[in-house]
């Protein structure tokens, strides 16, 4: 095997709070996450950058990391710590773009209003979280997502200019 740490994540050699993988893909917490729920969506055959990933793999990788984005912005099940008002998709490609680590991944950052972060800055400062406990709030929300909204939980749009 190459010494490549996500590709150790992909075989279980490596430790990492997974949230969901099936044959193309895995996500998992990042380690040094951005905002709580901060989840990396990466290829399971390892690609160093975009130039060496197929199109049909990326679409994938874009198709989970919407998924996530879209469980966490529904903020279920009631209660969930990764409720979030949007997120941030990036991916940062080649190390003229920050890439650290030379396996594809698509960071989903969960962001709330008002939260301030820039996110330039939010790469540099970051704040570790409950990761067992993140991980499965998000497990549990993308096994909810195909299903009718729990509209007890649903929280109102904030007022313009508010700062939920
Ligand atoms: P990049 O700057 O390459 O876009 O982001 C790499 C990300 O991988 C960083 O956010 C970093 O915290 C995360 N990371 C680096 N090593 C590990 C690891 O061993 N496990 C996990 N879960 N995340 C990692
Ligand atoms: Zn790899």
């Amino acid at each position: 095997m190459n010494d490549c740490v996500f590709c150790r994540i992909v075989a279980g050699s490596a430790p990492a709070a997974k949230v969901y993988e099936d044959d193309t893909v895995c996500a998992f917490l990042d380690i040094r996450p951005i905002t709580r729920g901060h989840t990396l969506v990466i290829p399971k055959t390892h690609a160093g950058e975009l130039q060496d990933l197929d199109a049909e793999t990326g679409a994938h990788v874009f198709q989970v990391g919407h998924r996530l984005a879209l469980a966490i912005r529904r903020g279920e099940p009631a209660g969930s710590p990764v409720r979030a008002d949007g997120a941030n998709l990036v991916l940062n490609d080649g190390s003229a773009a920050f890439q650290t680590v030379g396996h594809v991944h698509l960071h989903v950052i969960p962001r709330k209003h008002g939260d301030t972060l820039r996110l330039a800055a939010g790469f540099l400062l970051r704040r570790p979280h409950d990761p067992e406990t993140t991980a499965a709030a998000i497990r549990a929300g993308l096994a909810l997502l195909d299903t009718e909204p729990d509209t007890d939980n649903e929280q109102p749009p904030p007022e313009k200019g508010s700062r939920r």
